[in-house]
């Protein structure tokens, strides 16, 4: 693959506009948490792959599937993604207010 065709493929493309306003790439939400995925950060070395391979799988798509592990562990494995690819987000669904409930 050129580097013309690298630049025109649309995750490229994707990639690009993540880039320029760093918001992230996508979302991954379930019940528990939300991670952010900011692609142009990733430096892909594997961290998140061999700590939770249900959960972080490129060979899958979605790659991240939150739904896939303990949601401890996914926001563990998030907080050690050494580039900042990976961050923990506000789940869409969430209400800061429940959770003072007794
Ligand atoms: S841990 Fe972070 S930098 Fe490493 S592959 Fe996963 S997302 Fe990319």
């Amino acid at each position: 693959m050129t580097e013309h065709d690298k630049a025109e493929s649309p995750a490229r493309r994707l990639e690009q506009e993540s880039q320029n306003s760093d918001k992230p790439t996508r979302v991954y939400e379930s019940d528990e948490v939300a991670v952010e995925w900011y692609a142009h950060r990733c430096i892909h070395s594997g961290r998140c792959v061999r700590s939770l391979p249900r959960v972080f799988n490129p060979r899958k798509r979605p790659w991240i599937d939150v739904n896939a592990g303990d949601s401890e562990a996914v926001a563990r494995t998030v907080m050690n993604c050494p580039s900042g690819a990976l961050q923990l987000g506000k789940r869409s669904g969430s209400n800061s207010e429940s959770a003072q409930r007794d």
